[in-house]
């Protein structure tokens, strides 16, 4: 592991001008410098770096980053490597951090297993290739599935023969030791002797990210076998199947230059796409794909196709694990083949250019595709339908980013069409979703504090919200203002507000984390709330923009907004005087706070009438209760009308 202070010097030092400047020409545009972007194909530039701020961003295809992760998405590295590389560039000496015992344990046993499964993979594939056995049984199977030389060597294919010490015997007999031969799965112990345990089966082996073998996939050949049709290895120190796809290695190049992955389920449906021509092509090895192997596509692209042919059962497993693809932000498509093909013998038959097209001409979205799916099964059942119209606004209360309102809009639209309800009947059902997702969250946070008492008041407003189906809670409005907060925050908390205060102390004294509805700002704000009231001292903007967490720090970049000056002169042009942030911030932060405050006024308006509405009938019996509470209706009323007056609105819904 690299020592934290080797990181932390690197990013002090590497400049984003600098890096970026090495692999792309940028000119001068206002305060920041403008290129074509490697990411995308363009002709005209719109990748933007800003030296101020020390990140870019591309507003033709949205990536953005700072210096580190610009090496790392046009290097392919991941963060470790890519410190590395600049530390090179910088001429800074990489540290190593200093091991506990147990880690030092557990990092010689992911080596020795790493270099026992590369030993493993070169012996099953020169198996294959050139024993007696491997080259009648295993090869000529391959052959049968039409599998290339090419192909067989570039997933390094294999052969574990029958006779059940081979393998063990060789490796035992190279020095590799007993217990790390079991830990790796390739090998088990009967009565105090080893055996193989993927005799007679052909081996498809399994890379990470980067092409180290990680693990294997064994298929037995014998049809009369009772035995299962593969088996793969167990989780081990190496090998975590639900962080792995199979396939990456060999197709993220692909993945990256059409911004597009293929899943299919099958080791060989991969190798028959990749060898016809679709080298964008990744297996889950698996049902439903988990939410690590999600993380780990998205690095890649962001649009997801998923094929399949179409039995129940797949079709299950596919949209299984969906929603979470949709919460992260990825595009979800699915092609359904033709009967009685899969992706394997589709692109055998076809080619790669009819396949291309068919997959094109029928692309389906996965919302509308689950809903069209299920409507039919739930035909003129009343029941059924009512449970769809719920699943379906679950799945889309799960889009939950700006850039995708208006793809929710759109969802909403269509699906109210098909599902032959209101459209406003609809919202009302996400916004319910999405209040008790928000309550849930919120009061499982306060249970995790030992705050029992706060949770269940918690879990009793939520249940509240939930039955009111007003206006919505997370609305585009909402999200722009937190952001437009934690923006103020991150780049003017460490000026003075007035004499006496900072724009942070402000701020704070008025808003505190869990006045926000949205996550990704609620984390931004508390960190610096955290760091800032744990030291008095004002953190820096690397500290946010070269986070750890590359969602964190997207998010950070997303806040703190990078102009896109399409010319430099563009201004003088249109003539358009645009006052700068720096006359504007303190008025940004009142503004920003009062929405805060509004949004509080409102929601003890509602508690206050849901209290006032339980007298109803009976106010002459309580008449003091009642006073009482119409007064604070008044005088919250009041406030709310000076805030807006003094920002000249006239109302707000
Ligand atoms: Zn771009």
């Amino acid at each position: 592991m690299i020592a934290r202070a080797t990181v932390q010097k690197v990013i002090d030092t590497a400049d984003v001008m600098d890096v970026v400047g090495s692999f792309i020409n940028l000119k001068k545009r206002g305060a920041n410098f403008l290129g074509l972007c490697p990411f995308h194909n363009e002709k005209t530039p719109s990748f933007t770096v800003s030296p101020a701020k020390g990140i870019y961003k591309c507003f033709g295809c949205g990536k953005a980053g700072n210096a580190v992760t610009f090496i790392q998405d046009h290097e392919k590295l991941s963060f470790p490597e890519a410190i590395k590389w600049l530390a090179k560039r910088y001429q800074i000496e990489v540290e190593e951090k200093e091991q506990s015992p147990e880690e030092k344990e557990q990092q010689k046993e992911e080596e020795s297993i790493r270099i026992i499964n590369e030993y493993a993979e070169n012996y099953f594939h020169n198996i294959l290739l050139n024993d007696v056995e491997g080259k009648n049984i295993g090869l000529s199977y391959f052959k049968e599935r039409g599998f290339t030389e090419k192909t067989i060597t570039t997933f390094k294919l294999g052969y574990s023969p029958e006779l059940r010490t081979s393998f063990s015997f060789e490796a035992v007999d190279k020095g590799y030791k007993k217990e790390l031969l079991i830990k790796s799965g390739l090998v088990g112990e009967y009565n105090g002797s080893l055996a193989d345990k993927y005799s007679g089966r052909v081996i498809f082996p399994i890379h990470n990210q980067s092409g180290k073998t990680i693990g294997f996939g064994a298929r037995i050949l014998k049809s009369n076998s009772k035995a299962p049709k593969y088996i793969n290895t167990p989780e081990n120190v190496v090998y975590n199947k639900s962080k792995t796809l199979y396939g990456i290695y060999q197709a993220k190049r692909t993945i990256t230059n059409k911004d597009e992955c293929f899943l299919v389920e099958g080791y060989t449906d991969v190798i028959s796409l990749h060898q016809g021509g679709v080298e964008n092509v990744v297996a889950s090895s698996g049902t439903s794909l988990t939410d690590g192997q999600l993380y780990l596509l998205k690095r890649y692209t962001q649009n997801l196709t998923i094929l399949y042919d179409g039995d129940a059962a797949g079709i299950k497993a596919a949209l299984r694990g969906m929603d979470m693809a949709l919460e992260i932000g990825l595009n979800v498509r699915l092609v359904l083949l033709p009967e009685n093909h899969d992706p394997d013998s589709f692109i055998q038959e076809l080619g790669a250019d009819a396949f291309g097209q068919y997959v094109e001409e029928n692309k389906k979205d996965f919302i509308l595709f689950k809903l069209e799916a299920s409507l039919q099964d739930a035909k003129n059942d009343s029941v059924k339908k009512s449970k769809l119209v719920n699943e379906i606004a679950e799945t889309i209360s799960k889009i939950n980013k700006v850039e995708d309102f208006t793809k929710q809009q759109d969802y909403i639209r269509r699906c109210s069409e098909l599902l032959e309800v209101e459209e406003a009947g609809l919202v009302a059902i996400i916004n319910k979703k999405i209040r008790e997702r928000f309550g849930k969250q919120r009061a499982k946070d306060a249970r995790d504090n030992e705050a029992q008492l706060e949770a269940e008041a918690l879990e009793a407003e939520a249940a509240q919200y939930a039955t009111q189906d007003t206006a919505s809670l997370i609305t585009e409005k909402d999200y722009m203002q937190e952001r437009a907060l934690v923006r103020v925050l991150l780049q003017f908390g460490n000026r003075d507000f007035d004499e006496n205060i900072s724009v942070a102390d402000f701020i704070f004294n008025e808003v505190s984390p869990e006045d926000f509805n949205n996550k990704k700002w609620e984390q931004i704000f508390s960190l610096y709330h955290g760091m800032y009231k744990e030291s008095l001292q004002f953190p820096e903007l690397k500290e946010f923009t070269y986070h750890p967490d590359s969602s964190f720090s997207q998010a950070v970049i997303e806040a703190i907004e990078v102009k896109y000056e399409k010319s430099s002169n563009w201004f003088d042009k249109h003539q358009i005087e645009v006052p700068s942030d720096e006359e504007t911030f303190r008025g940004q932060a009142e503004q920003n706070v009062d929405y805060f405050y509004i949004r509080k006024i409102k929601t003890m308006f509602k508690e206050l009438h849901a209290e006032l509405g339980k007298f109803k009938g009976i106010e002459s019996e309580n008449e003091t209760e009642v006073n009482i509470l119409l007064k604070s209706i008044l005088e919250i009323k009041e406030q709310e009308k000076n805030i807006l007056l003094k920002w000249k609105i006239p109302s707000i819904g």
